[in-house]
């Protein structure tokens, strides 16, 4: 393509989409700018007049303004890549209006060149050149949005900055200027320079659900579009395009995976007739076909936002019971919504050029300058500055220079739950722009922040009272969690080995007992402390125990009339098959009685004594005196039985006697011969003594008594001894 064909392209643009736009001046500018930039070249080695064209195209294509803005993109770079042009070239050539705008571009490129994107004197000067002119940061736009379009071309290092500084500063002014549709593309496109991974991610996941998600919208709108082409209102349906950016903000800030946050639908109505009573009338047409979510409906008509924009917001539950978010708008609104400042410049009869305050756009940048003295100068400056958008939030850097935005108030620990979870379950410390600070240090904007880990580090409850983020919170929340699982499945376990050790049942009210002697809350805590080692089973059980055997008294002495009785009942012992009754006693390590397997032991003086078969003491003089054993049994007696003691230990309660009692004579040819209760402390030891068949016959009374409510243990009277 010629330069000439390329000149008179731009120039049937500008006629195009810029009525009566001074093309002498467009004309003049592009000769002048072809010649001051003929001997530079881009960095993707095209001549650089390229990026002036571009710009140029840019501002009479996608954000038309006027005919001095795309003079000013075509001059915009000229008087910094050429010490020949000055300020004075500038004026005589294009007049004052284009040589400020052109001054104030160059100026900003000076400001921000050092790199140095915190400086709050060089937000104050570019808010200060726009001030002069409007039209300085509408081209600054054109400029960096092209900038932004070819950053491929450009060294790693430049690329990150270029993109950090319009995510920073370019995306939330075009936001206040209204600029919807730059302010997008600005984000995305430093979004994909900064975070590679998340965009491609988000732009597949997108990709993948386009058809499906087309398929529903045609489903949703068909009735709508029926009913309202019926009232003869003209109107487009645009299908919203997907903001990456605006996507994985949502996904980060609400803490969600991108299938929730990707659930919405949305679709936008734009009347053509630019009457707000269209829209109104869309909206009655679209609720009385869906029903609208309460609380979700905003009329930005009647209420413009601070930086004009207009529309109304509803949501309705669409087929399925899906919501689909619903803007309705003129086209009038919607070029103001998308061209912000432009739109409404356009839309602003005749009054072109020197009217620099432009219904407010200017105002705030005003009462910013204005307002902020020397020393707040730094923090209310960058904190306005940036608080259109981005409220609350700040950037910091990764070691290796990636950018990650965190609440305000953020620490190192939010940072590493923001770059791994991995790293933040791991995080012991960080480094601060190269200085070592503590897990609750509070960040700030731009700081470089490594995190240093250890293996052996783990989350704490205490990270909680200092964490901004929702990720790093419940991150830490659910690591707890685990952990106390842990602990309460180790105490647990701790807990019913003992209780199977002691050969005791505890149950639920019995426990509740033991929870409230101890001023526990609950089961788990209790698990919780025994599985930590701060609270022993022991002692748990220990307690009690001591308390009752204090106020029942020894129940060896009511034993020795038990064993007196049963051994009487039981018929007499046969020893080797020899009837030595008189030789006999009963050892009382073990306590023997009819029905249990039996041993004799050849004592010295004492005749024949008798142990249970499984009795330690018996076990160990055999090893060492095998010959002084012999071999002792109870006769077999048919249909004969044998008296038993238990002793019952558990909670006193009302009824708790009868229970026992009824448990027993449940069971066929069983008897009671005694039974007494004592309680003491709430906790009661119960003697039983009853006359059953055989040993297979007392186990299952046993069992059974073990699942009365408020029994703890059931033992034959001796064993617990
Ligand atoms: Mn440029």
């Amino acid at each position: 393509m010629t330069e000439d064909t390329r000149r008179t392209e731009l120039l049937k643009l500008c006629e195009e989409r810029i009525p009566g736009a001074n093309l002498a001046l467009i004309k003049k500018a592009y000769e002048f700018a072809a010649i001051a930039h003929q001997n530079d070249k881009r960095a993707s080695d095209e001549p650089y007049f390229s990026h002036p064209l571009a710009v140029a195209r840019i501002l009479a294509e996608e954000l038309p303004f006027d005919d001095v803005s795309i003079a000013c993109g075509l001059l915009h770079d000229v008087v910094e890549d050429n010490e020949e042009y000055t300020y004075e070239t500038i004026e005589r050539n294009f007049g004052e209006d284009v040589a400020v705008i052109v001054e104030g571009l160059t100026k900003i490129k000076e400001y921000f060149k050092a790199a140095e994107i915190n400086k709050a004197e060089n937000y104050r000067k570019l808010l200060m050149a726009i001030m002069q002119d409007i039209r300085v940061i509408i081209v600054k736009f054109a400029d960096r949005l092209h900038n932004m379009r070819t950053l491929e071309f450009l060294q790693p290092e430049k690329r990150k900055r270029i993109a950090t500084e319009t995510l920073e500063i370019y995306a939330p002014l075009a936001h206040r200027f209204g600029l919807g549709k730059i302010k997008w593309e600005l984000e995305d496109l430093a979004f994909k320079e900064l975070n590679r991974n998340a965009y491609d991610d988000i732009r597949k996941k997108l990709n993948l659900k386009r058809d499906e998600r087309a398929a529903y919208i045609d489903k949703f709108l068909e009735p709508i579009k029926n009913a309202v082409e019926a009232k003869d209102i003209k109107f487009e349906v645009a299908g919203r395009p997907k903001h990456l950016y605006s996507i994985y903000r949502k996904m980060i800030k609400q803490n969600k995976p991108f299938e929730e946050i990707y659930d919405l639908f949305a679709v936008r109505f734009i009347c053509e007739s630019n009457d707000p009573n269209d829209c109104y009338t869309v909206f009655g047409i679209s609720n009385s076909i869906y029903i609208p979510v309460p609380d979700r409906f905003k009329d930005y008509i009647a209420m413009p936002k601070v930086n004009n924009y207009q529309s109304i917001h509803t949501t309705l539950i669409g087929p399925e019971g899906r919501m689909v978010e619903v803007q309705i708008r003129t086209r009038k609104m919607h070029e103001i919504a998308e061209q912000g400042v432009a739109a409404h410049w356009r839309y602003k009869e005749g009054s072109i050029g020197k009217d620099r305050n432009v219904d407010g756009y200017v105002q705030w940048i005003r009462e910013m300058v204005d307002n902020a003295g020397d020393d707040d100068l730094k923090k209310n400056i960058i904190e306005n500055f940036k608080l259109n958008l981005y409220e609350n939030e700040i950037f910091v850097l990764t070691p290796k220079g990636d950018l990650e935005r965190l609440p305000v108030n953020s620490t190192p620990v939010d940072f590493a739950f923001a770059i791994h979870s991995n790293i933040g379950h791991h995080c012991i410390g960080a480094k601060v722009n190269k200085k070592i600070v503590p897990l609750d240090y509070i960040l700030n904007r731009g700081d470089q922040v490594e995190i240093i880990t250890s293996k052996n580090q783990h989350p704490n409850k205490n990270w909680l009272k200092f964490v901004k983020t929702p990720k790093a919170r419940s991150e830490i929340r659910k690591w707890l969690n685990k952990e106390e699982e842990k602990f309460i499945e180790l105490g647990k376990d701790q807990w019913e080995k003992k209780l199977k050790k002691l050969k005791l049942t505890i149950g639920e009210a019995g426990l509740a007992k033991i929870l409230h002697r101890n001023k526990l809350h609950n089961q788990r805590q209790m698990f919780k402390m025994i599985g930590q080692g701060t609270l022993s089973a022991d002692k748990l059980l220990e307690e009690p125990k001591e308390k009752e055997h204090k106020l029942l008294g020894s129940p060896s002495v009511e034993f020795e009339d038990f064993a007196k009785s049963a051994r009487g009942s039981g018929g007499e012992l046969v020893v080797d098959g020899e009837d030595i009754r008189a030789m006999l006693s009963y050892a009382k390590c073990c306590n023997p009685i009819p029905g249990d397997d039996v041993a004799g032991y050849i004592t010295v003086g004492e005749g024949i004594r008798i142990h249970r078969k499984i009795c330690k003491n018996l076990i160990e003089k055999s090893k060492e005196e095998p010959e002084k054993v012999v071999s002792v049994r109870w006769p077999e007696l048919e249909n004969s039985s044998f008296l038993t003691g238990l002793t019952i230990r558990g909670e006193d309660s009302a009824g708790m006697l009868k229970d026992i009692a009824n448990t027993i004579v449940s069971y066929n040819n069983t008897s009671i011969k005694s039974i007494s209760l004592d309680t003491g402390d709430s906790f009661f030891e119960g003697q039983v003594t009853l006359f059953v068949q055989n040993l297979e016959h007392l186990s299952r009374i046993i069992e059974k008594l073990k699942k009365i409510p408020g029994v703890y243990s059931v033992t034959r009277m001796n064993e617990n001894k």
